[in-house]
């Protein structure tokens, strides 16, 4: 380890790993510095006797040859490294009147399934969903030319919800159809529809990966590469603050340690940057004001269970499981932000049905994912904290277990994650699971991925303006490479 970098690498998940193997590439003397004593952050894995879980990836959009996240995992030098899968169904989603395994890759057989089961909205069905494929469209070409359309600006402005109820009237169908607000952490009165209509699209049109062996795939791989570009990582090490000189971060502390450097990316909770690691002062007091009114997204509430039996054999078609007990999805919100184990939606994942290498033979690996408000775990006893946890995961389980009766029958090895959890291990606040909340009022440019006051200061992450989700961390990590690739060219 030197005591001077180019660039200074706070945080190890994704998105700081990602900008960092890009860099490299440039010949960069790259430093990579983690508090915990491995890469990742929510790109992990652990395991338990011999069954492996992967405690965040479920689905992966962009990932065929020639779509966004392969052209970036290619361009990391780590495309060789990755096996995508497809599971057979996109996924299956459970409503107290549906059962529906979603097909891959076929927006058209979904149109018509839908329009069979609700033949009056056959038209609407297809009107809206020609709306969505074009604001993909136009997304991808801002992404490309920085081109703004006024589809693209009315979208952004404006709720998924406004843009569901000018097609559709039937409220079950608009539950069916806005299932994946589970993975933006907002239902559709709050969420903005471009953060909906985009990886929706995605999703359906071009298929819904995960990697082979698991998200750790990913890490191990970008790790080895900046590795192998002479990157350095340091491990269990909390970066404590960033100080600045004349408008630029100049050191990075962490303990009693410092480390100079040119370049700083950060890759954590965009307001601890602010806050804790630079203080306030630095920033103009309008910047202060918007970065304040952040609200960071919800978190989750997840259990990891190994099974003694192979659930391949009698669920083959299974892996992602979506479980609703009605269709007002503001309620089922309310329940999740209210831990309300008993009618909140959830999630059960057969992890092991897709990743054979999650298992020991005849055995499965499943996880069940309730998204859960932060509030309700803070100020309890160690005692109370334990009681709860214990209690929701008994609900969630008996409820899961309905669906896939062996998950009650058979569980081997179980593990629990609440919101405090996810809030330890990465520092994200309130154990946010996305990054920063997706509404419509929290506009882009209270989360920059650069700030003018610290002028060699950039974000890439959850927390920075393209959102959350693996796919929009690539986005950001790939705009901060152009930014800083763009000050390397100046100074050649
Ligand atoms: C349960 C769950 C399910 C999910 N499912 C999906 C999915 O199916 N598909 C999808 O695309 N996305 C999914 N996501 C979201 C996705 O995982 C995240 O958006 C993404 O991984 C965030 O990456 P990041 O780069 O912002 O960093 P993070 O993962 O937040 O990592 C930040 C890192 O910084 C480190 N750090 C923090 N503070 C400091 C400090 N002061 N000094 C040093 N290091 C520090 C942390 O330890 C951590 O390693 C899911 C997330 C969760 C939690």
């Amino acid at each position: 380890m030197k005591d001077k970098y180019d660039i200074v690498v706070i945080g190890s998940g994704i998105g700081g790993l990602v900008s960092a193997a890009l860099l490299s590439s440039l010949g960069k003397r790259i430093l990579v510095i983690e508090k915990e004593p491995k890469p990742g952050g929510y790109l992990t894995e652990f395991k338990n006797e011999d069954f492996i879980f992967d405690v965040s990836l479920h689905l992966l959009n962009g990932c065929a040859k020639g779509q966004y996240t392969y052209n970036m995992f290619e361009r990391c030098h780590i495309i060789d490294e990755i096996k995508f899968l497809r599971p057979k169904y996109l996924y299956r989603s459970i409503f107290p009147d549906f059962d529906l395994r979603i097909p891959q890759m076929n927006l058209r057989e979904y149109t018509e399934m839908l329009g069979d089961l609700f033949p009056k909205s056959r038209k609407g069905i297809k009107i809206l969903f020609d709306e969505m494929s074009r604001i993909f469209q136009v997304v991808n070409s801002y992404f490309s030319s920085k081109r703004v359309t006024p589809l693209l600006l009315q979208r952004l402005t404006s709720n998924y919800k406004t843009m569901l109820d000018q097609h559709i009237n039937d409220i079950k169908l608009k539950a069916i159809i806005s299932q994946l607000w589970i993975y933006l952490g907002l239902p559709p009165s709050l969420l903005r529809a471009i953060d909906f209509c985009y990886p929706w699209f995605d999703y359906m049109n071009n298929g819904g990966y995960y990697v082979e062996k698991g998200s750790y795939e990913i890490v191990r791989a970008l790790v080895s590469h900046i590795r192998n570009k002479r990157g350095d990582f340091l491990f269990n090490k909390n970066v404590g603050r960033i100080l600045t000189e004349n408008g630029f971060g100049r050191r990075i502390a962490f303990g009693k340690d410092e480390i100079f450097c040119d370049t700083i990316i950060s890759n954590i909770d965009l307001t601890k940057t602010i806050f804790e690691l630079i203080g306030s002062s630095k920033f103009s007091t309008a910047d202060i004001a918007k970065i304040r009114n952040i609200e960071p997204s919800i978190s989750a509430f997840e259990i990891f269970l190994g099974l003694d039996v192979d659930l391949s054999a009698t669920y083959p078609d299974d892996y992602e499981i979506f479980v609703n007990t009605d269709y007002d999805i503001d309620k089922q919100y309310q329940d999740c932000l209210n831990n309300n184990a008993k009618s909140a939606p959830f999630v059960i994942t057969v992890n092991s049905n897709v990743n054979r290498f999650a298992a020991p033979k005849g055995k499965s690996v499943v996880t069940i994912i309730m998204l859960a408000g932060y509030g309700h775990w803070i100020s309890k006893s160690r005692g109370e904290y334990e009681d709860k946890k214990h209690k929701v995961a008994e609900i969630l389980m008996d409820r899961a277990g309905k669906i896939i009766p062996e998950i009650k029958k058979n569980p081997h090895k179980k593990a629990v994650s609440t919101p405090v959890t996810f809030e330890r291990y990465t520092n994200n606040a309130a154990g946010a699971i996305y990054g920063y909340s997706r509404t419509v009022g929290q506009k882009t440019e209270i989360r920059p991925n650069e700030m003018n006051n610290i002028k060699n200061l950039y974000f890439a992450s959850a927390w920075a303006k393209q959102g959350s989700g693996v796919v929009k961390v690539l986005h950001s990590a790939d705009d901060v490479y152009k930014k800083i690739s763009k000050t390397v060219d100046a100074k050649l």
